[in-house]
């Protein structure tokens, strides 16, 4: 008895003792330098599959210009914490495949939500996913079938990818700097009866390209992580193969001058923004090579800063609300509409509110922010997300930050406060296809922002 009184004693004057080496050791660890590892797969339908993106097509795929892929990025710490990225030529990862991925990566590797990046590069020249965009296809029945085997498979080569960017994890040298391609145009063009998908050159835009270079310790290229705030369709409706747009060509190109390396794309903020000139396959192929050629001038022009420390992670959901939905009688009215995706929204609603009683009033939009060292920030918002956001948020945030929207689940556009009276289709005739009641409320950008300067808050410890 006295014996283990004394042993206590001794213990409880020990701790404070070595408190401070256990501390400066922890602190020892965050300063070594950082692994990384790389994976890639390919994710080209075998089949001919709808493609996803355009509600005019008539037809499935028909080949491919280039393979599809999904690529992972991960990222290791002194102490052990860890962080994944992935990258994807698809449309967009809707919520369910997102979590489903998300079960299988916590089950296999114990990475946690907010250590699992989710991004999609939004062509419109890939496959259609399970419950993505719903609305706006015309699909028979087998093509259905289809889909839902296509949305198993690559949920699970996602996941066998993921375990392959952990087991690549080595020592490694991660650089950030910024370049700069201007195919880049907001598309939001004010016309007499209001703002139109068109072509707007005084329109905000953001022609950023943020680099991340992964290198080996002695200095071998081992991946490149590379953004553009632009929606990835310079190939429109009447293109019917598959390829990963302006994005899959510059990731291409970029390959191409560094066998070995590989090259991942996140889409930015640039929801209201296209490609400039479009609609031809020539143009595709050279915004990727322009877009490539700026990466290419950040890998050697030595303006690159290191990005090293201790790496944090957040992950939480934004409640966005919706305006007032339409009543009973007018989804009813709506039937007779002389457009055919008035209607059959209108039919879905209708179908809901028998069924529920009630339209759902919010949705809850992922919002992600990852901190490595303490001034280089990710923020990963869910959605298509217009240039408002990242302007804003690179302006509130200190340090080193880069923007992602199509992160987690795209599930609608995510319009700013002040395009609410402006309207326009990221405001109001998306959400037909996106089959959400109504637009949301000019509300949502405060909700948003908020949620990110709490997670970046929250990673700053
Ligand atoms: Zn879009």
């Amino acid at each position: 008895m006295g014996m283990k009184i004394r042993h206590r004693y001794f213990l409880a004057l020990l701790i404070p003792l070595l408190w401070p080496a256990f501390e400066s050791a922890n602190a020892q660890r965050s300063d070594r330098p950082l692994k990384a590892g790389l994976s890639s797969v390919v994710i080209t339908p075998a089949k001919p599959m709808w493609m996803a993106g355009y509600a005019a097509r008539t037809k499935p795929s028909e080949g491919a210009l280039h393979d599809l892929h999904a690529k992972a990025l991960a990222i290791e710490d002194g102490a052990g914490r860890r962080v994944v990225l992935v990258t994807s030529d698809l449309l967009g990862f809707p919520q369910a495949l997102a979590e489903g991925i998300a079960a299988r990566a916590n089950k296999q590797y114990k990475l946690t939500r907010d250590q699992l990046i989710l991004n999609s590069s939004h062509t419109h020249s890939g496959p259609v996913v399970r419950k993505s965009l719903i609305g706006a296809y015309d699909l028979p029945p087998e093509q259905a079938a289809l889909i839902d085997a296509y949305s198993a498979e690559i949920e699970g080569k996602i996941v066998e990818m993921i375990g392959q960017a952990l087991r690549d994890l080595a020592p490694a040298k991660i650089s950030y700097g910024v370049g700069y391609a201007g195919f880049a145009m907001n598309r939001r063009q004010p016309t007499p009866s209001g703002i139109i998908n068109g072509v707007y050159p005084e329109g905000v835009v953001e022609r950023d390209v943020p680099v991340l270079r992964i290198e080996s310790p002695d200095g071998k290229l081992r991946g490149v992580v590379f953004g553009y705030a632009c929606h990835n369709t310079t190939l429109t409706g009447q293109f019917y193969q598959f390829s990963g747009d302006y994005a899959g060509f510059a990731s291409l190109a970029i390959e191409r001058a560094h066998p070995g390396a590989r090259a991942l794309f996140v889409a930015g903020c640039g929801a209201d923004i296209n490609p400039y000139p479009r609609s031809k396959l020539e143009l595709a192929e050279q915004h990727g090579n322009e877009l490539a050629q700026a990466v290419e001038k950040v890998l050697a022009g030595g303006k690159l800063t290191p990005v090293a420390g201790r790496i944090r992670t957040a992950f939480d959901r934004a409640l966005l609300p919706f305006a007032n939905p339409p009543s009973r009688e007018e989804f009813q009215a709506r039937l007779k509409d002389q457009n055919v995706y008035v209607r059959r929204h209108a039919e879905r609603m209708l179908g809901r509110l028998a069924r529920d009683g009630k339209l759902i009033a919010a949705y809850p939009c992922p919002v992600q922010v990852l901190r490595i060292g303490e001034d280089f920030t990710m923020v990963a918002i869910g959605g298509e997300v217009v240039t408002d956001y990242s302007l804003r948020l690179k302006k509130e945030i200190k340090g080193r930050v880069w923007v992602a929207g199509y992160s987690n689940d795209v599930f609608a556009y995510v319009p700013s406060a002040r395009m609410f009276p402006e309207g326009g289709y990221e405001v109001n005739e998306s959400m037909l296809y996106y089959d959400h009641p109504v637009s949301f409320k000019p509300e949502i950008e405060e909700i948003i922002i908020r949620r990110v300067h709490e997670l970046a808050s929250r990673t700053k410890n």
